[in-house]
């Protein structure tokens, strides 16, 4: 099974005409409310896509919190994933416009909350195929599931996002990074930040990446696809599949979802790329992350239809 080491993010959005200036109350056109989080979204995507999943999200005590029980029963996932702590939920607020610009805030709440001594009493987690952490949560927590996870033989997963640089050593323990071409920029030092839009470009990065402890480095560039290397053998390039994007929030978790689903079901990395890549194209192809995740039957028929 998959295992996933946080957050869980309530995620409030407002459609506007325009940004309200400071002092002004505007009419929103629409409103949503969505749980989400990059770690829920992979949870809820590995599980869709028949995975078991198992892992740790910590909420507050305030009302969003109240949600993680329906969202996680919902999506099929266990309950015993929360723990709760005293003060807010991890939210976010955003606005997006009429020229679909979006501006918004997150805080992280009771994701910073979740420590390493939680990892440590967590069940299941050293019996796990794979675990997957982001930068949803602190470093601590982080760094003591990789470590169990090595002494276990368990594979790693790592996405470096929203990104920090990463705590010494903590790439020593990281089997798999999963990162986008701006975030492998900045993790590579690359003075062109956020120019790596091009396969080659992405699969030097990846090169330098490698050297720093992984065994795969995935580098995913938008409606470019995305470039998997590996020591010792040719990069690969996983093309984008063609999709109208209409909100390309969440089609990085999307990815992940989908390739750490492959990873634990035990396909061939090309198998694992190609369904990334599409399940990351339908949720961009999509309004909103929860709802757009794909389940194993709709990913299928996308591929083979
Ligand atoms: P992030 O959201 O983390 O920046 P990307 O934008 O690179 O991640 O998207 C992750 C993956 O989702 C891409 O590698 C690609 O396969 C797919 N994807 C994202 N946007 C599009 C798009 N506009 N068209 C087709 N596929 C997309």
């Amino acid at each position: 099974f998959l295992f996933v080491l946080g957050s869980f993010v309530i995620a409030c959005s407002a459609k506007v005409d325009r940004f309200p200036l400071p002092g002004e109350s505007l009419r929103a056109g629409a409103f949503t409310v969505e749980a989400g989080g990059k770690g829920l979204n992979v949870a809820v995507g590995a599980r869709r896509l028949g995975v078991a999943v198992d892992g740790l999200l910590a909420v507050g005590d305030d009302l969003f919190g109240g949600l993680a029980e329906p969202t996680l029963d919902r999506a099929g996932l266990p309950l015993s994933m929360i723990r709760r702590r005293a003060g807010g939920t991890g939210a976010g607020i955003g606005f997006t416009d009429a020229h679909g610009e979006n501006c918004l805030a997150v805080f992280p709440g009771a994701n910073r909350l979740l420590s390493a001594a939680d990892v440590r009493t967590a069940p299941g987690l050293t019996r796990a195929a794979l675990v997957a952490a982001q930068f949803e949560i602190d470093d601590a927590p982080i760094a003591e599931a990789f470590m169990l996870a090595r002494a276990a033989g368990v594979r790693t997963l790592l996405t470096p996002s929203p990104y920090r640089e990463p705590a010494a050593g903590l790439l020593s323990t990281t089997d798999i990074l999963v990162l986008n071409a701006v975030e492998a920029a900045q993790m590579a030092g690359s003075s062109r930040a956020g120019q790596a839009s091009s396969p080659e470009d992405a699969a030097a990065l990846g090169a330098s990446l490698l050297a720093r402890g992984p065994d795969l480095v995935v580098i995913t560039l938008g409606p470019r696809g995305a470039v998997a290397c590996r020591r010792g053998t040719a990069p690969l390039h996983q093309p984008a599949f063609p999709v109208t994007a209409v909100d390309s929030l969440g089609a990085g978790d999307a990815f992940t979802a989908a390739l750490a689903a492959g990873l634990v079901q035990g396909r061939p990395l090309t198998v694992c790329l190609e369904r990334a890549a599409a399940c990351g194209a339908i949720v961009a192809g999509r309004l909103g992350v929860f709802d757009a995740l794909p389940s194993a039957d709709q990913l299928d028929r996308y591929l083979r239809p």
